[in-house]
């Protein structure tokens, strides 16, 4: 059988964040309402039953002079008529009404009032009205002579007494109601501390005392229990350029998919013998985590891997565009890998970061090499901070050839780190660090002065003018103003833009991004030339390439170099070119390694070669003479560079 751990009765529509934007709009209503009921006053309104003439002309004088509004009954039925058509908030009554009207008026006002009612003073009393009128709820009964001017006083008195009284009253059920408010709210936080609140999945903590409790318990002789780190390639990008909503919404529906997987059949067949417990948690932001109890083997995760790998690859369908997105997982076994929950985790999470270095999308176990290898990527990316400023950074260029006229048209730029200790260092071996440490906007920026001061030192020495192409990090058209940097290095080195060519990757590339698209359509309007580089190891869709300013499409060189499925991945190499020429956009054909693939990449149209067939990428130094070489069919270097 076969227990997946929920989230403890938490709906899924459950979201902690707009939860606790709620209550503090409660409480600050809550708070508006105090706020105004203890510093905005409206006038009192107060009404005097009489039927004395001094009463009627005094009675009004005095009261508004303090502050009252002021109406007056004669009758037993005007005055219930004024109670509840202008709600006075003080009734004045003289004693000598109770007879009129037929009847006890006073008594019976007094009656029919509520807590709500208003508060009643009795005035011009007799010995039998004190004892009646104060019995039966009146707050204050004075005496005869009536003295409107002292009466008066003593109304406004009760009436500040009593707005106080209800004030207090006011605030007390608003304190009430805001401490419902933060009992609630804390209940919440509590929950959260268990929950993730995006997912419904239960979070970190939750998940290493799961692992606690699973490694402490007995387990089959020769059965281990496996860890799985799973981390979204690129997500980042996806944010960035899709707006974190959408990133929520792909979080989502992943860990929904992740769930049903867990609860699909398949997972059984990773069953070895009796029970398979397993869990599920996010323990991060785009980050999940696995445990699967009761595995004899990293072989038997094998079936579940790819169950995992083919449905989360499916196109993600949120806020009206389709995501494809990939994912790399890291594993690790107890007691193999690890004593305690975090090392396991931890383990897990180094070898999910070698499936990251491998290019993403794949699993990769422990194995306590990783270990050095974290180590030393914490010091490549200190040493890659002073790498720019020591001057240890370099290009080298590697040529493309031109079909037709067989003459080198261009060179592609690519960076080099000379290490002070470790030498030559390729990009594979620091550009995660870069990105990791966001030190790619910087290096960026230095690349492409660097490659435009480098031509235009060629040029000046007589070299004939050759387009260079410069990589870009996507990262440079998100986070940095890459249009103006081209504008600057391109007026630095007084450079014409068309020799200019920008070439950016399609492993990651998510052009959907409105600032990305801005920016592109800025590097186009300034006259450089842009292509989409590695094409065909992304997904972007033909009619999307339509809407970019690009010029060209580097068909990756998994299409070009052969290998495993060399014929199959030839016929989609000509189908790109066929498509991209449609397209009006040029084709290169990168990795072209031997004779061979160089007829077959001609064959299929390729307007421009790259390979090393004709060169690797050798120092800036060295290229007018390798020019000179390829040019005139002297050059006769093939191979890698050396390191
Ligand atoms: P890329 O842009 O696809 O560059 C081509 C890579 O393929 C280069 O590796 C090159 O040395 C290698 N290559 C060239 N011809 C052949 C061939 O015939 N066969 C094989 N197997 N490989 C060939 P490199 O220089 O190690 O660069 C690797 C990647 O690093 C580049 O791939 C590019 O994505 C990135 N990169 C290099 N320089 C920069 C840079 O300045 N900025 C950014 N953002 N990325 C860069
Ligand atoms: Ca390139
Ligand atoms: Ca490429």
């Amino acid at each position: 059988m076969l227990r997946l751990l929920k989230s403890p009765d938490l709906d899924e529509k459950f979201d902690l964040p707009r939860e606790i934007r709620r209550s503090a709009k409660r409480l600050e209503r809550l708070d508006e309402t105090l706020g105004l009921d203890l510093s905005e006053r409206s006038p009192e309104r107060a009404l005097v039953v009489c039927s004395e003439r001094t009463s009627r002309k005094w009675a009004p004088r005095w009261l508004k002079q303090l502050g009252f509004d002021v109406d007056l009954a004669t009758t037993g039925a005007r005055a219930r008529f004024f109670i509840e058509a202008k709600a006075p908030t003080l009734v004045i009554v003289e004693a000598a009404m109770r007879d009129t009207d037929g009847g006890r008026v006073y008594s019976a006002l007094l009656k029919s009032l509520d807590d709500e009612g208003p508060s009643v003073v009795v005035v011009g009393a007799g010995r039998g009205d004190v004892v009646e009128a104060t019995a039966q709820g009146a707050v204050d009964v004075s005496r005869r002579p009536i003295d409107w001017r002292l009466v008066s006083r003593r109304a406004a008195v009760i009436a500040a007494s009593r707005r106080a009284g209800e004030a207090v009253d006011r605030a007390r059920k608003i304190v009430g109601r805001a401490l419902d408010e933060l009992r609630s709210t804390r209940e919440l936080l509590e929950r959260k501390a268990d929950v993730d609140s995006l997912t419904g999945l239960p979070n970190r903590r939750v998940f290493t005392s799961v692992l606690q409790r699973a490694f402490s318990a007995p387990r089959p002789a020769g059965s281990e229990i496996a860890v799985l780190y799973l981390d979204i390639d690129n997500f980042g990008s996806i944010n960035e350029c899709a707006g974190r909503d959408c990133g929520d919404e792909i979080l989502r529906a992943m860990s929904r998919r992740l769930t049903r997987c867990f609860e699909s059949a398949e997972l059984m067949s990773v069953r070895t013998t009796g029970l398979v417990s397993a869990s599920l948690a996010r323990i991060g932001g785009d980050e999940f985590a696995l445990m699967i109890s009761n595995v004899s083997s990293t072989e038997h995760l094998k079936p579940l891997f790819e169950r995992f790998t083919s449905e989360l690859s499916q196109p993600y369908e949120v806020c009206g565009s389709k995501y494809y997105v990939s994912t790399s997982f890291g594993g690790a076994m107890y007691p193999s890998h690890g004593q305690t929950a975090e090392e396991v985790l931890h383990h897990a999470e180094l070898a999910m970061l070698e499936a990251k270095e491998m290019g993403g999308g794949v699993q990769c176990y422990y194995d306590p090499s990783l270990n050095e290898k974290a180590n030393q990527r914490v010091s490549l990316g200190r040493d890659l901070r002073q790498a720019l400023e020591r001057d240890e950074l370099a290009l080298h260029y590697q040529p493309l050839i031109d079909r037709v006229s067989g003459k080198v048209t261009a060179v592609e730029a690519l960076l080099r780190w000379r290490h002070p200790e470790r030498g030559l260092l390729l990009p594979d071996d620091f550009l995660s660090v870069a990105e990791s440490e966001a030190l790619m906007v910087p290096i960026g920026r230095w690349v492409l002065r660097e490659a435009c001061r480098q031509l235009r030192e060629w040029m000046d020495a007589g070299v004939e003018p050759v387009r260079m192409l410069v990589n870009v990090a996507h990262r440079q058209l998100t986070h940095g103003d890459l249009p103006r940097e081209v504008e600057e290095s391109l007026s630095a080195s007084g450079l014409d833009p068309r020799l200019l060519e920008l070439e950016l990757s399609e492993r990651g590339f998510l052009g959907h991004g409105l600032n990305v698209l801005a920016a592109l359509r800025k590097l186009s309007r300034l006259g450089v030339s842009l292509a989409i580089d590695d094409f065909g190891t992304g997904e972007s869709a033909i009619v999307y390439l339509k809407q970019l300013p690009i010029d060209a499409l580097k068909i990756d060189r998994s299409y070009v170099s052969g290998g495993g499925d060399g014929e199959g991945n030839a016929t989609i190499g000509s189908a790109m070119v066929a498509m991209a020429h449609g397209l009006g956009l040029k084709v290169v054909a990168e990795g072209v390694e031997t004779p061979e693939r160089k007829g077959v990449v001609e064959a299929g149209g390729c307007d421009e070669l790259q390979g090393f067939l004709f060169s690797s990428a050798v120092a800036g130094d060295q290229v007018p003479r390798l020019l000179n070489d390829l040019n005139t069919g002297t050059h006769s270097v093939v191979g890698r560079e050396a390191k």
